[in-house]
C-alpha cells in the first residue's frame, strides 16, 4: 500500500500520474489565500519510506509512465535525497516517461544550477512554479515570501538546467485596488520567464484561510466576472512569451482560455472583450471550484 499522509493534491495535468509523497506539506504554509496544506507541519520524508511507496507500487501497476513528488514542494529535500529519489525511479520504472514536482521558489534558489542541471540529467522533467502575481506589493500582501524578481530568477534556473517550467498565476489576488499592477506585472514576470505553460487561475474562497477571512471581515474585495475578464485582458495585452501555452481553463475561471502565445494572444483577447460585452457567459459561480 502506497502510504499518503493528508490531503494530497496535485496540477490537473498529473491526473494520471503515479503519485508519491517526498515531502509532507509545504516548507513555507503561510501564503494568505492557500489552504492546502495547513495541517500538515512540514517534513521531509525519509528515504526508506519513499522507496517503500515505489516498490507498492511497482506491485501494483504493470505500467508507470507519469510520476509526480509530492508534496507542496517536493523540491526542497537536499539535491543528493532527490537525486538518490530519481535513480531509484528509473531502476524501477525503466518505462517512465516524465518526473516532475511543484518547486517553490526557495527550493529551488537554494540549489546550485549545478545540482539542478544533474537533477534534470537523472529525469527530473517538469517543475510547477507559483508566480501569483508578477507586482512585489501583491506578494507581500498575501505573504508569498519572495519578491517576483527572485520567482523569476528561479523559473530561469530551472529552465537553464533544460527542464520545462509550469508557471501559475492567480487573477483577482490584488484585488481591485492592484488589478492593474497585478496584470501588468504578471504579464512582465511571464515574459521574462517565457514558461513552456502558463496556468492562470481565478481567486476563489472554499476552505477558510486569512485571506478568507478579510474577506468575510470586509477587509478584502473579492472581484466580480466583469473586473476579472479586464484585469485578464490587461494581462493578455501586456504579454510577450512566444510558445508558452497559455490555459485559463480551470474550475476557477468565469471565461476559459488556451492558446498558444503569441500566436492565439488576439484570438484570446477578443474572446474576454466578447465576454464583457455579453456575447459570451461567464461561468455560473455554482460551477466554479478549485
Ligand atoms: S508556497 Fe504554495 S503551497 Fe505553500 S502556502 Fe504558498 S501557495 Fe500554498
Amino acid at each position: 500500500m502506497i502510504e499518503y499522509e493528508g490531503r494530497v493534491f496535485r496540477p490537473p495535468s498529473e491526473a494520471h500520474s503515479l503519485i508519491v509523497q517526498v515531502t509532507i506539506g509545504c516548507s513555507h504554509n503561510k501564503c494568505t489565500f492557500c489552504d492546502m496544506y495547513r495541517e500538515k507541519c512540514f517534513r521531509i520524508r525519509r528515504l526508506d519510506q519513499v522507496k517503500r511507496d515505489f516498490e507498492a507500487a511497482r506491485q501494483m501497476y504493470r505500467k508507470v509512465d507519469r510520476i509526480f513528488l509530492a508534496d507542496g514542494d517536493a523540491l526542497m529535500c537536499r539535491a543528493e535525497h532527490m537525486a538518490e529519489i530519481l535513480c531509484y525511479i528509473r531502476e524501477i520504472f525503466p518505462e517512465c516517461e516524465r518526473v516532475t514536482s511543484y518547486g517553490s521558489p526557495a527550493s529551488i534558489l537554494c540549489k546550485t544550477q549545478d545540482e539542478l542541471n544533474m537533477l534534470h540529467t537523472l529525469g527530473l522533467d517538469m517543475i510547477y512554479l507559483g508566480l501569483e502575481s508578477g507586482s512585489d506589493e501583491v506578494l507581500r500582501r498575501v505573504n508569498k515570501g519572495e519578491t517576483a524578481d527572485e520567482i523569476v530568477r528561479a523559473g530561469l534556473m530551472v529552465k537553464q538546467a533544460g527542464m520545462k517550467l509550469s508557471v501559475t498565476c492567480i487573477a483577482g489576488l490584488g484585488s481591485l485596488e492592484l488589478s492593474e499592477e497585478h496584470a501588468i506585472g504578471t504579464a512582465e514576470a511571464l515574459s521574462r520567464m517565457k514558461p513552456e505553460y502558463i496556468g492562470l487561475l481565478t481567486l476563489l474562497f472554499e476552505l477558510e484561510t486569512p485571506l478568507m477571512r478579510d474577506w468575510k471581515e470586509g477587509r478584502f474585495y473579492l472581484m466580480n466576472p466583469i473586473e476579472i475578464a479586464q484585469e485578464t485582458l490587461i494581462l493578455l495585452e501586456h504579454i510577450d512569451a512566444e510558445g508558452s501555452v497559455f490555459r485559463a481553463n480551470h474550475a476557477s475561471n468565469y471565461v476559459n482560455l488556451a492558446g498558444t502565445l503569441n500566436a492565439d494572444r488576439e484570438a484570446m483577447c477578443e474572446r474576454l472583450r466578447q465576454a464583457l460585452e455579453g456575447k459570451v457567459k461567464f461561468k455560473n459561480e455554482a460551477f466554479r471550484a478549485r
